[in-house]
């Protein structure tokens, strides 16, 4: 096995790059290979749970290369102390020595163009956008920490990054620290294997503000959830600020331990709705207005701006990108941008923007959402667990697809057009007076248009 292992090693070194492989595939080691499995033991949990889900198809690959194919690779795990550690270590290509990181390295770096100036503020993020102006104004820690959530591409990153930047400037002596829950988690366990906790410990709880993005990343990871846990209430006992990210409120966050979620609940939460039409288009002309700055010569047609506004309804990334691609497209070809070019050069983009949402798809969501069968969409049933969910479906459908009411009354096993029309307005009414139904109802139209 450990021959085996030291040839696969050397492969996967070479296909992970040298940082990846010292921090997750050198603590591994291969323990058997029985039929059409593989089994490797990983020296804790996390680190199994972390490489079965980003390597095993790596993995896979190269014990294939190496003469050993495989069909299936289950992850164990084994205490260190009976690992063998040394030895073990000494059979594959060599580890790098450890090297003491600087303090400034631990801060992941900024995007430049991640500033409160390239910020558009409109409807859907104006709170944001305003609660994330207050902590980088500095001054008395007034909430703590100030919770930012919201889907994929609206802004998130960007206004950490403004947040960041901002109070380097205004407090050079300070230090903000801005890392991504994964970075978080890197550097624990990285510090776990270099044995230097306690100067982990000791980074973490010295620094002025610190802002971890995407935090949903740890929940399920236990030791790196207890360790951010316990950094954080440090932080927060010296009354130190804390700006957390997350692509959804607290409570939603599953496998987020209790205390961690009523802790960050503790601050100002804040998110980020998606966007409107009026947004998008301040967007998209700000992002023309800089783009024309260097590129004196672009036209572009009026009316081509409010159509990418109308059609493109995903997110910002994504308009972004398509607004890129035109202007490399207009550039290229010394053309000016017309409604028909833009057509022809996102044809892609529009298509899968246009994607239908059905509604099974709806019922599904939903029925995930309240934990109940998707067969009680349909079904019969009338206890309110079950009816409450349904009429929210119902809803949803009505208001996110063309269907008609008949049509949606076909998809809810049969039912007359008058119940589905009953439904929905229960839900509009409820709406207004159930702060509980309102925010299910902005989560579950946020994921369904993702
Ligand atoms: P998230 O972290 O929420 O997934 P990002 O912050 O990475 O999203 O934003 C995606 C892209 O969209 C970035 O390039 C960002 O600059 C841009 N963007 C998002 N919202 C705005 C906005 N309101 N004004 C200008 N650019 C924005
Ligand atoms: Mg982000």
């Amino acid at each position: 096995m450990d021959k085996i292992w030291g040839q696969a090693r050397a492969e996967l070194e070479r296909i992970v790059g040298t940082d990846n492989f010292a921090t997750w595939i050198a603590p591994l080691r291969l323990t058997s290979i029985q039929g059409d499995t593989a089994a490797i033991a990983c020296p804790t949990r996390f680190l199994s749970d972390w490489v079965s889900r980003h390597y095993s198809d790596d993995i896979q690959k190269v014990l294939e290369i190496t003469g050993n194919p495989v069909q299936r690779i289950t992850f164990d795990v084994a205490p260190a102390s009976t690992r063998g550690r040394k030895p073990a270590a000494g059979k594959g290509p060599a580890i790098r020595p450890t090297v003491r990181r600087q303090d400034d390295d631990l801060t992941a770096p900024l995007d430049n163009r991640f500033t409160f100036d390239n910020f558009i503020v409109g409807k859907p993020n104006e709170l944001a956008h305003a609660a994330a102006r207050r902590v980088a104004e500095g001054g008395p820690v007034t909430f703590n920490p100030l919770f930012l959530y919201g889907g994929v591409g609206l802004g998130k990153t960007h206004l950490m990054h403004a947040i960041a930047r901002e109070m380097q400037a205004r407090q050079p002596e300070a230090r903000v620290l801005y890392l991504s829950a994964e970075q978080f988690m890197y550097r624990f366990v990285q510090a776990l294997r270099e044995r230097s906790i306690m100067d982990f410990k000791e980074m973490f709880r010295t620094v002025s503000v610190l802002m971890v993005d995407d935090v949903q990343f740890i929940a399920g990871k236990d030791s790196t959830q207890e360790e951010f846990f316990h950094t954080f209430n440090a932080l927060v006992d010296q009354g130190k600020q804390i700006v957390i990210s997350a692509d959804r409120a607290p409570g939603e966050i599953k496998d987020m331990e209790e205390r961690i979620k009523s802790r960050l609940s503790c601050g100002l939460i804040v998110d980020l709705h998606p966007t409107d039409y009026e947004l998008r288009l301040s967007i998209l002309q700000s992002k023309t207005e800089t783009f024309r700055a260097s590129h004196p010569g672009l036209v572009i047609a009026p009316g081509v701006l409010e159509f990418l506004a109308a059609r493109i309804t995903s997110n910002v990334r994504v308009l972004e990108g398509a607004l890129q691609r035109l202007f490399a497209f207009a550039s290229l070809m010394g053309r000016e941008i017309t409604l028909d070019m833009t057509q022809e050069c996102l044809a892609d983009i529009l298509r899968s923007s246009d994607r239908k949402l059905t509604i099974e798809e709806i019922q599904r969501k939903v029925a995930e959402h309240y934990n109940i069968r998707l067969s009680d969409m349909i079904g019969p049933k009338r206890v309110r667990t079950v009816a409450r969910p349904r009429q929210v479906a119902m809803y949803l459908a009505k208001q996110m697809t063309s269907r008609s009411l008949p049509e949606i009354g076909r998809r809810f096993g049969g039912r007359d057009h008058t119940t589905i029309m009953h439904g929905v307005r229960k839900i509009e009414e409820l709406r207004g007076s159930d702060h509980t139904i309102a925010e299910d109802l902005d989560l579950l139209r946020r994921l369904l248009e993702a």
